[in-house]
């Protein structure tokens, strides 16, 4: 028997201070299948962030050209920035039978949703939206305000969960981990992505 696999669009969603970065280093730490979409943000940088690596960080100016340009597959405004997946992050690494992990809002996830028919969709939970709270403060990164708006717009996103083909609850980050690779196992043998040729004889 000789095998056939296509790239598998894999969404991870959820609020923010979930731990889909933590989740997503993770995974592709333990499967070279997995190829990364670097997002366009007009968002500054963090301490330890790379251009190119964590976020294309470009200018409004540029991003509004991006626009006009249509390279993007969704775009949003995420708590006060922009963000946007980029056509040149997807489709060709797709096309190569790379599986690419996007790390995206709710808002861009219903419209990638909405608009690709193979898509691999899952929304990451917090154990509570006390731990949502602890994570985001003790991850450091935001002012007290920008926390709040994250745990504001928290709420809504969670009501949307059931939009999505799975959902995980990320409390012990191993077993969560472990939740995640086996929906991808799973999708990697599913006749959607796979094909197995039978041999006349
Ligand atoms: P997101 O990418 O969803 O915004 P991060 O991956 O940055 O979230 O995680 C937010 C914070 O929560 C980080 O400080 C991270 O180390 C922590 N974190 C992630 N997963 C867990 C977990 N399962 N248990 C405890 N802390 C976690
Ligand atoms: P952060 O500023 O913490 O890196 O990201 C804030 C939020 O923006 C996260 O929920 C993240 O998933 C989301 N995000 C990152 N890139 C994109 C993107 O390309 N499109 C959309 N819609 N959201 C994104």
């Amino acid at each position: 028997m000789s095998e056939q696999r296509k790239g598998m669009l894999l969404v991870i969603s959820g609020p923010s201070g979930t731990g889909k970065g933590t989740l997503i280093k993770r995974l592709m730490k333990e499967d070279a299948s997995l190829v990364f979409s670097v997002s366009a943000t007009t968002r500054a940088p963090r301490p330890g962030e790379t251009d190119g690596v964590d976020y294309h960080f470009v200018t409004m100016e540029r991003f509004e050209e991006l626009i006009a340009q249509e390279a993007f597959v969704e775009h949003a405004h995420v708590h006060g920035n922009r963000y946007g997946t980029l056509r040149s992050e997807v489709y060709e690494r797709l096309a190569r039978g790379e599986n690419v992990v996007l790390d995206i809002d709710v808002q861009g996830a219903l419209n990638v949703i909405a608009s690709e028919k193979e898509k691999v969709s899952i929304f990451v939970l917090p154990p509570s939206l006390k731990a949502l709270r602890e994570r985001l403060t003790g991850r450091g990164t935001e002012t007290p305000e920008a926390i709040e708006t994250r745990l504001h717009n928290a709420i809504w996103e969670l009501t949307q969960k059931d939009k999505y083909q799975y959902n995980v609850i990320n409390d012990d980050l191993d077993t969560c981990v472990k939740a995640l690779q086996g929906i991808i196992e799973a999708q990697k043998h599913s006749t959607t992505y796979y094909t197995v040729e039978v041999p006349e004889e």
